[in-house]
């Protein structure tokens, strides 16, 4: 049922079009066109308005009244370099000239979803109520996705394709993150001079890190301090010292303890030492964990058997718009495409692997 060479032609022209986050105008249009000309019910949202972008989540339905309703999403944007790729056929892997990515991450997931619609079209198959989303502005912060009136649709299940692995991957866990900016204020001086008369940031910074938990905080969380600021000139006491911090979690709960223990010594360090503290760390997504023995991922394990695919569920170290579909209450999972070195001048996929992943989705309609 799956045409490779029409799947590989269609991703080979999705990947030349360029589209970094927030200019994903071009590639929203051929979308629009695409979804239009398989006869799905086609609409832009506003999230590129409202995150200064050019274009907004490309939604389309395929009805099917009475039937449970299935999301299927990937996004449109691609991390830099991204302006001019040039796909490159070798031994069935796709990669680019290596001047730039691949945009496999997440045009693969794109390519599988409209593959699979073709497929239905084509055979006549019946399927569910399809709601198909290519989301925005996913890799700086799932702008689209954050965005998506998800709730208007009535759901019952969300099928994101962006994960690297092999098909068949699925992921049911991911952290929650937090994310932002410790700045600890002390006061400057001359350090020839008056230095007794100066608070030192760094010092104080210094104290307390040897307190906070970073790196691996248990199996579930991590922490982390990963740019260091500050200091003006030598002769001046440090006045002050900004820290980019983040911590992930499986456990929303663990995180928001995390969190609040790490800022708790940020506060009594810097008030021991006459110090100020300013900070700007949030929680930019929430975590999800789905039990290997819930509806969706029986759906999609069935699915890849009738497809011949080995399936395991896993979990993940990052965010994606899955995390944000589930925590907008539709349960949901994210799918490994088959991307490889992603957000690398050396990403690659193979076309076995997306021939693979519109199988699977295929099954999933049938299912
Ligand atoms: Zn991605």
């Amino acid at each position: 049922m799956i045409k490779e060479a029409r799947l590989i032609e269609n991703f080979l022209d999705m990947v030349k079009i360029s589209s970094p986050s927030k200019n994903e105008r071009a590639m929203g249009d051929y979308l629009l066109k695409v979804l239009k000309e398989l006869g799905l019910e086609v609409s832009e949202d506003n999230a590129g308005e409202i995150n200064g972008g050019n274009c907004g989540n490309i939604i389309g339905v395929l009805r099917a009244p009475g039937k449970k309703k299935l999301l299927f999403s990937a996004h449109m944007d691609t991390v830099v370099p991204c302006e001019k790729i040039v796909p490159v056929i070798e031994n069935g892997v796709i990669k680019s000239d290596g001047t730039s990515v691949l945009g496999g991450d997440d045009k693969g997931g794109i390519a599988a979803i409209i593959e699979m619609l073709r497929v239905i079209k084509e055979n006549n198959l019946d399927h569910p109520e399809i709601v198909v989303v290519f989301s925005m502005g996913e890799e700086i912060g799932l702008l689209g996705s954050k965005a998506f009136a998800i709730e208007s649709y009535g759901i019952d299940y969300g099928f994101i394709l962006d994960s690297s692995g092999k098909p068949g991957k699925i992921i049911t866990k991911a952290p929650s993150a937090a994310r932002g900016k410790i700045t600890i204020i002390g006061k400057p001086a001359h350090a020839g001079i008056s230095p007794e008369s100066g608070i030192n940031a760094l010092t104080v910074a210094a104290h307390a890190i040897t307190k906070i938990k970073l790196g691996r905080v248990d199996v579930e969380t991590t922490s982390n301090i990963g740019i260091v600021n500050g200091g003006q000139a030598t002769n001046i006491v440090m006045p002050s010292v900004e820290l980019d911090y983040e911590a992930r979690s499986l456990s929303n709960e663990k995180l928001d303890n995390l969190l609040a223990e790490t800022f708790k010594i940020f506060e009594d360090v810097c008030k021991e030492f006459g110090a100020k503290l300013e900070n700007t760390v949030q929680v930019e997504y929430p975590g999800f964990a789905l039990n290997d023995d819930e509806k969706i991922v029986e759906i999609v394990k069935n699915a890849c058997e009738r497809a011949e695919i080995k399936s395991e569920t896993a979990s993940s170290g990052g965010g994606s718009d899955t995390n944000i579909y589930n925590s907008k209450g539709v349960p949901s999972v994210n799918l490994a495409v088959g991307m490889t070195k992603v957000h690398t001048l050396e990403e690659h996929i193979e076309i076995k692997d997306l021939v693979n992943l519109s199988k699977i989705l295929v099954e999933i309609i049938k299912g």
